[in-house]
């Protein structure tokens, strides 16, 4: 590695942070969630970290079949299905239970020729209006599922759309008891959100996320600061030219941050194209040789600027970190306008990745 840029994976606190989400449901099986390669922690890195779980939930059949080669033998729940009817050989054969959110889905399994019945998810819409059977649709979805020589175990499954609200959940639920009036059936409702804080959502199976990589579901890193979670990737950099200013002088592309006095300030190896959000503006925080300090003017493709005002001792070749244990990914999303998911989902195949 020349460039001084790298992610580095923790996979004692993907194991921890399993455990916490253990102890926030003990009656409740985990589908750890690990669509998206693993919220870009790289599923391959990561799924013996979180081997403890009763299952994966994901959404690609390239990444089931990856933790079937791999050897995960125990369940993966494909949560938005398969996508087009010739799917259902692959999951057949790689023995994978699929969420059912449409008609067209129930018809593709009446037809289809199995060696031997799939565990099905029947999903209800909530209220979001994504995926899913109105609630008032789902009695006779599941009665056609039931009678099926294709389908074996039948949940009933749900997604919130708010549940970070205290009160985020009261509608969802009366509707998915609508759904589930006279059906006896195991449920999975329960996000990280309703994970963490709507044990009344728990049921038979949670399907957190996002707390697994220790960021916060609300994107606020308060909200789960005295949980124990812990970020599970660091991004991290160096310094690689230092700037003196004096007043008035402008700092990178569109001269969007100028100085007020004599200042100096360091170049880092990171950019956007390295998944660092070009949104965030002066301001976003950011540890410089262990000292917290801020992000200085535009964000360029291959490097940002920061601020040693508050680090004199930083020079060349000093430690930086982008988001990580001190930096909380939650903040420097925060203030770029978006959340957590998008930034650890968006790290560029260019970054070098440790796994430690
Ligand atoms: C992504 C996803 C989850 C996990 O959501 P988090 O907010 O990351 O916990 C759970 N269920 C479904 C259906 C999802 O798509």
């Amino acid at each position: 590695m020349s460039r001084p840029i790298v992610a580095t994976i923790h996979q004692q606190a993907l194991r921890q942070n399993l455990a916490i989400v253990r102890q926030a449901a003990p009656h409740s099986r985990v589908w750890s969630v690990v669509k998206a390669n693993a919220y870009g922690h790289g599923i391959a890195r990561c799924w013996q970290s979180l081997a403890e779980t009763d299952g994966f939930a994901l959404l690609n059949l390239e990444e089931a079949i990856l933790l079937r080669e791999q050897g995960w033998k125990k369940p993966i729940l494909l949560l938005e299905g398969f996508f087009h009817s010739d799917e259902l050989a692959l999951l057949d054969r790689y023995r994978l239970t699929t969420s059912v959110h449409s008609n067209w889905q129930i018809h593709a399994l009446a037809k289809a020729q199995l060696n031997a019945p799939l565990d099905i998810y029947l999903k209800v819409n909530s209220g979001m209006n994504r995926l899913g059977f109105r609630p008032e649709q789902v009695s006779a979805a599941w009665n056609k599922l039931r009678l099926l020589d294709n389908v074996g175990e039948m949940t009933l499954m749900a997604h919130f759309a708010d549940a970070e609200k205290p009160d985020g959940l009261i509608e969802p639920l009366r509707r998915i008891e609508q759904a589930a009036e006279g059906l006896d059936c195991p449920r999975s409702l329960s996000n990280s959100a309703a994970t963490l804080w709507h044990p009344e959502a728990h049921y038979d199976w949670v399907r957190p996320g996002i707390v697994l990589y220790g960021a916060s579901p609300s994107g606020q890193w308060q909200d789960i600061a005295s949980t124990g979670l812990k970020p599970a990737m660091t991004l991290s950099s160096e310094i690689i030219a230092i700037q003196q200013l004096s007043a008035g002088d402008g700092v990178g592309y569109g001269y969007r941050y100028h100085a007020t006095g004599e200042q100096r300030i360091g170049v880092v190896a990171c950019g956007y194209a390295d998944g660092y959000p070009r949104h965030a503006p002066t301001g976003t925080p950011v540890m410089v040789d262990g000292v917290m300090t801020r992000t200085l003017g535009a964000v360029s493709m291959d490097m940002l600027m920061v601020d040693l005002t508050p680090c004199p001792q930083a020079g060349i070749g000093s430690k930086v970190e982008l988001w990580g244990e001190q930096v909380k990914i939650d903040d420097v999303a925060r203030a770029a306008g978006t959340v957590g998911y998008e930034l650890m989902c968006a790290l560029a195949p260019r970054v070098p990745v440790e796994v430690i």
